[in-house]
């Protein structure tokens, strides 16, 4: 290894140089409390920048074994120090001067969610800490000016890492309350399945953010309050007892009027999924981790997707058992991504009336008698919804503005009444008993064939074998692998652009290693998902350094992001 002092005197004789003579520093250098690698020299100053990584032993970094050991605080902890870190960093951003890029110190940015990032990453047992960023090394014009760099590495980052990355300087009171939230949230997810819950809303939470850009909450929000009947209390290993709305497993409607908040809670359930920090006003609004945001997505691709439970004897007689298009309808579209929830091991399904194809979610009685059901191919989501529930485990949590034929189906009906929830499922019930129905006695449907999840794919353009492969993100939108664009716009549980990132190597890495034609989709969405759970999101890159701008996603958005990819044969 070589010592600080190589990498001035590197810095020293490279000074005045072209840009190119900056390859020269990569490497790693032992500096007094810690490691620091640069493991990617840019190319100019116009460039991406550079990639700098800084590793710390466990001991010395000190953060104490209940903080490291287990897994949901190990995340929350390099969380928080991602975020410290930044913070930090962002006063030197540009103090450094120069042309294009120099001087920039840029380090990722955490939302409201807690993920799993290659920015921050803690070993298990050890400790051992590794934070990646990137540096835009200094010139002026194009010429090397290493002055600039060296107040950089020996001065700027010292104080950034100090400050940051040892438990001794840390706000050590805020990372135990990061530690107890993560406990507290691990604990209530323990909880959903135990009491058979699809989600819990916790008195007092503030769902509705600031505004259609920003995710933070919404000042002045009427505060969550769970109706009596549906009230859960909960005994919280550090936060103690908390109130709040269990939704059970099952079927449930949220209906009311216009402006009241329906499709709010069904957004804060859908970003349930994660955890979220101190403040948010979602950290105790908790959602089965497995449940997928259903949704109409007019013009995706479908490759081989059995829809045959919704959808059958098209005009064009094209097969529905293994349906593919470029170009997908409301009702087909909303019919694929059903199903491939189901592969992807949901068990919970969110749909809101406002993005749904109103074809696919019911059959009007009026316009059975007019257009004969046999001309019909839809069979709609509410004639299937018992049946998912029940022959698949799989819930439905659904937002019914208008629609009340699903007041028939549905085992909890929960009115949004000014931001409130109150439960109305008798008063429903018994209005669906007086209504003049007349799907109501219809006979029962038979149940439908199990749909086959066996597809099977090879790749039918082949990423490259050299880290050559341009992956490239466009926000949370898409992602392109080599030109290939992968459109994710209407995958809505994505909620950080490094999360797309990361989805955009793995295919890469599907594509390269996994899509052989004999492996199924669940086979290869399962083998990407054990190896980033067992060596972290950054095992599917290959390249000579790990990218510091990738999020982990979850299962069930890695199946997404394969179901939409177009050149898979
Ligand atoms: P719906 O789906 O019932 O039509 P929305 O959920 O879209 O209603 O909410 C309508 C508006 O009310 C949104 O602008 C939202 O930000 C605001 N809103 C939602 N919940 C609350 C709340 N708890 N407190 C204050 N405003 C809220
Ligand atoms: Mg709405």
């Amino acid at each position: 290894m070589k010592q600080a002092e190589e990498l001035q005197q590197i810095l020293r004789r490279i000074d005045h140089k072209g840009y190119p003579a900056y390859k020269d520093t990569a490497g790693a250098y032992q500096f007094r409390d810690y490691v620091l690698s640069i493991d990617h020299v840019q190319g100019d100053p116009f460039a991406s920048p550079s990639k700098v990584s800084i590793h710390i032993d466990g001991k010395k970094a000190g953060f104490p074994a209940d903080m490291t050991g287990e897994k949901h605080t190990r995340i929350a902890l390099a969380d928080a120090l991602i975020r410290r870190f930044g913070k930090e960093a962002e006063q030197y951003s540009h103090k450094a001067k120069g042309s294009g890029k120099s001087g920039l110190l840029s380090v990722s940015r955490p939302g409201q969610e807690v993920l799993e990032r290659s920015a921050c990453e803690i070993s298990p047992g050890s400790g051992d800490l590794v934070v990646r960023l990137e540096i835009g090394f200094p010139a002026n014009g194009r010429t090397i000016n290493s002055g600039e760099l060296i107040k950089i590495l020996f001065r700027f980052l010292p104080e950034c890492v100090q400050n940051a990355l040892f438990y001794k300087n840390a706000d050590q009171k805020h990372l135990k309350a990061v530690k107890e939230l993560a406990q507290d949230q691990h604990f209530i997810r323990g909880q959903l399945k135990e009491r058979k819950l699809a989600a819990f809303v916790a008195d007092g939470a503030v769902l509705p953010r600031e505004s259609g850009i920003s995710d933070r909450p919404m000042k002045q929000a009427v505060a969550f309050l769970s109706p009596e009947s549906m009230a859960v209390e909960l005994d919280l290993p550090y936060a103690g007892r908390i109130r709040g709305m269990g939704i059970p497993q099952g079927i449930t409607l949220i209906v009311g009027g216009g402006y009241h908040g329906k499709s709010t809670l069904l957004k804060a359930l859908e970003r349930g999924v994660y955890n979220h920090i101190a403040k948010d006003g979602r950290e105790y609004v908790i959602t089965d981790d497995t449940a997928v945001k259903i949704r109409a997505e007019d013009g995706r691709s479908i490759r081989g997707t059995d829809i045959s439970m919704f959808i059958n004897g098209l005009p064009n007689g094209k097969d529905t058992r293994s349906f593919a298009t470029e170009d997908a309808s409301g009702s087909t579209s909303q019919a694929a991504n059903v199903i491939e929830a189901m592969e992807a091991g949901t068990r919970l399904f969110l749909i809101d009336e406002d993005t749904s194809a109103t074809n696919f979610m019911i059959r009007d009685e009026l316009m059975a008698r007019v257009v004969h059901p046999k001309m019909e191919p839809i069979t709609p989501f509410i004639d299937r919804v018992e049946e998912l529930a029940d022959g698949y485990g799989v819930s439905t949590i659904l937002v019914a503005g208008s629609c009340g034929s699903y007041f028939y189906k549905a085992d909890h009906v929960i009115q949004m009444m000014q931001y409130q929830p109150k439960e109305i499922t008798q008063l429903a019930k018994q209005e669906a008993e007086r209504f003049l129905d007349l799907t109501k006695d219809k006979p029962a449907l038979p149940a439908a064939e199990r749909p086959a999840f066996h597809r099977v794919f090879a790749a039918a353009r082949k990423a490259s074998q050299n880290d050559r492969t341009k992956i490239k993100g466009m926000g949370k939108d898409a992602v392109s692998i080599d030109r290939d664009a992968i459109e994710l716009r209407y995958v809505e549980q994505l909620v950080d652009s490094e999360q797309t990132m990361a989805l955009g190597y793995m295919v890469k890495y599907a594509k390269q290693h996994l899509f052989d034609g004999k492996r199924d989709m669940q086979e290869i969405a399962g083998l990407l998902e054990r190896l980033v759970e067992e060596k972290g999101v950054g095992a599917v890159c290959e390249g000579r350094y790990l990218p510091c701008n990738l999020a982990r996603p979850r299962v069930q958005e890695i199946f997404a992001c394969l179901n939409r990819c177009r050149t898979l044969g």
